[in-house]
């Protein structure tokens, strides 16, 4: 298994990072009720049965949680969601989003602490100097007092463990009615990638239309035609949905079909576990397998090169992704990020793979790029879209990557 422990490059390098997070692990209320007071109203209710508070960063009425549960709960990994913002899913990632909001102000949702390197390095700097020499030392955290939290009796660990699974049992029941009240081959699914410029799109039966699909934000909910994608995972042995993906969708007058004038157009709504889940968007039925984050990419590549898919939605879902045991070699379709996320993740995965002792090739689109035209980085998808001849080029090598059967021969022949 791979560990989940933030790493940042600074510290990686250094091998002290492991561990600083197996320190700070079960201190975080102790350690973010003296460095991030910010927090404060979250902390006090993220073990009630209503842990729902205004977000720190954008504030609203209830849209920000600290994890709650045991061994995953906040004062163990530091984590926390907010509906609008993102997840925060350790306490690095958490602290270094506080501070960002201190320096910067608002900070924009999806928040990569990766790009705030200097940020990033103080949030790690304050934790292990908190760890090492105790808040009453630093003269700036000398008036607060940590919080110590009282162990939770059995009754009050049943009675959250009990509320956790209602939660997510709402939460699958919602997504199964989604799901459920969508539509195969919609032509506005059609519409969208024609809009897009690829008109060619070779689709997948995991994609559904579902015209009133709610849109849940802290003004209301408001009702879009959507393309619902159930995200799934093996556990125990079978495959399980453990999400709903959508892509939140508007049909404009003149026939054009773009996502959704909403602040997150893409939305993951997860009732289990999302480690290692995936958009299974083609079943891998031979021995190669094309795997990367975005749908419309793992669809892009499907149609150039006609190989099962699967899209692991996120950076993290693409490092983290579940190997098939039959599948030998996978081809990763990194995407190209100013951030260095996505290539990042691309390398982690291959690691996996080859300790897996499979073959992994990194397919990347950096030749694509182009300063003027994409700000944050290149993928797939914008490969396909703007040159496809020279994009289905790059992949022709792979497109019959099966070794042809050899026939076996007599060694003295
Ligand atoms: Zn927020």
């Amino acid at each position: 298994m791979t560990s989940t422990t933030p790493q940042s490059p600074k510290e990686n390098r250094s091998g002290s990072k492991g561990g600083l997070a197996s320190v700070a692990n079960g201190r975080w209320v102790e350690i973010m009720s003296v460095l991030a007071p910010e927090l404060e109203e979250a902390i006090d209710s993220h073990q009630s049965r209503s842990p729902h508070v205004g977000c720190p960063n954008h504030g609203g009425a209830d849209g920000f949680r600290l994890f709650a549960g045991t061994g995953t709960g906040f004062n163990d990994t530091g984590g926390g969601i907010c509906n609008t913002c993102g997840s925060m899913r350790d306490g690095f990632r958490m602290l270094s989003w506080v501070y960002a909001q201190r320096e910067l102000g608002k900070v924009e949702s999806n928040f990569n602490m990766g790009d705030h390197p200097d940020i990033m390095r103080k949030a790690y700097a304050d934790v292990a100097f908190y760890l090492d020499h105790g808040y009453a030392r630093n003269p700036d955290l000398r008036n607060r007092a940590p919080r110590i939290i009282a162990a939770k009796s059995a009754e009050e660990i049943a009675a959250q463990e009990e509320a956790e699974r209602s939660r997510r049992a709402a939460l699958m029941s919602i997504g199964q009615k989604m799901w459920g009240g969508a539509r195969a081959m919609d032509p506005l699914i059609n519409a969208y990638f024609a809009t897009r410029g690829t008109a060619d799109m070779e689709l997948s039966e995991m994609m559904r239309l579902n015209p009133q699909t709610p849109y849940y934000a802290d003004s209301g909910t408001t009702y879009h035609p959507a393309i619902v994608m159930p995200v799934s995972r093996v556990d125990d042995g079978k495959l399980k949905v453990v999400a709903l993906h959508r892509i939140y969708i508007d049909e404009h007058a003149d026939g054009r079909v773009t996502k959704a004038a909403v602040k997150s157009p893409k939305k993951i709504m997860p009732w289990g576990d999302l480690e290692g889940a995936a958009i299974r968007l083609f079943k891998a039925s031979g021995k190669v397998l094309a795997v990367g984050e975005g749908v419309e990419t793992m669809l892009s590549v499907h149609t150039m090169t006609g190989l099962p898919t699967w899209s692991c939605v996120t950076a993290w879902g693409l490092e983290t992704m579940q190997i098939p045991d039959d599948v030998e070699t996978i081809l990763i379709a990194a995407d190209y990020d100013m951030s260095g996320k996505g290539q990042e993740s691309a390398l982690k995965l291959a690691a996996r793979i080859e300790k897996a002792g499979k073959t992994a090739i990194i397919m990347s689109p950096q030749d694509f790029y182009n300063q003027a035209v994409h700000t944050k980085g290149v993928d797939w998808d914008d490969a396909y879209r703007e040159d496809p001849a020279r994009a289905k080029l790059m992949w022709e090598p792979y497109m019959e990557i099966a070794p042809p059967e050899i026939e076996p021969t007599n060694s003295n022949t």
